[in-house]
């Protein structure tokens, strides 16, 4: 399932928004008036390319200024395997709400994770959000350097849990890291040694 009428592009790489890879493509749409291949070979005109991996369209529109945004951008955190399907949508959706920039979202969605896991590995159903952190902390799925950043996140839930705080990018992607190297090493890293 092809797009009609593609012309050849200037090859153009990038880390595709839609499947992840990074990928280089040649092909895609460009407006009229312009030459999509010049021999500057300059990125100075928005075009679409079509990713060869997925086949998705991603636009680099450029501004007056002459930056050039990636839409939609790289997806943010990097793929975990052997997940089951739920926590992969799921953490399928707390990184594109890091991607578009709704970052309180991300915050509350990592939230829902983190007691996901908890009651996972035996946390009782109920109890706050710090109680499960903490419950994850004493079952030993946080590394001995990760405790730094769970006081951090604890400390954060605090403010938040009943009043609208909105989160930064830094909570969100600090959030994240945290869930993607907790998804590893509760789902990843086992699978791969059942695979041996
Ligand atoms: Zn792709």
């Amino acid at each position: 399932m092809g797009w009609a009428d593609t012309s050849d592009l200037i090859p153009r790489g990038w880390t595709c928004g839609y499947c992840g890879n990074r990928v280089g493509g040649t092909s895609g749409y460009y407006r009229n008036s312009f030459d999509p291949y010049p021999m500057s070979g300059a990125f100075d005109e928005s075009m679409i390319y079509i990713c060869p991996h997925c086949e998705k369209p991603t636009a680099f529109l450029v501004s007056d200024n002459g930056a050039v945004e990636q839409v939609p951008g790289p997806m943010e955190g990097s793929s975990v395997r052997g997940l089951p399907e739920t926590v992969s949508a799921l953490y399928d959706e707390i990184r594109k709400c890091v991607q578009v920039g709704s970052y309180t979202a991300a915050v509350l969605a990592s939230r829902k994770m983190l007691m996901h896991l908890a009651v996972g590995s035996g946390a009782k159903p109920g109890m706050t959000f710090s109680q499960y952190v903490s419950y994850l902390d004493e079952a030993h799925y946080i590394p001995p350097n990760g405790r730094e950043w769970v006081d951090e996140i604890r400390k954060r839930s605090n403010e938040q849990n009943h009043e609208i705080v909105l989160a930064t990018r830094e909570d969100a992607a600090q959030l994240l890291d945290f869930i993607e190297m907790l998804l590893r090493f509760a789902y990843e890293f086992p699978a791969r040694v059942r695979r041996k």
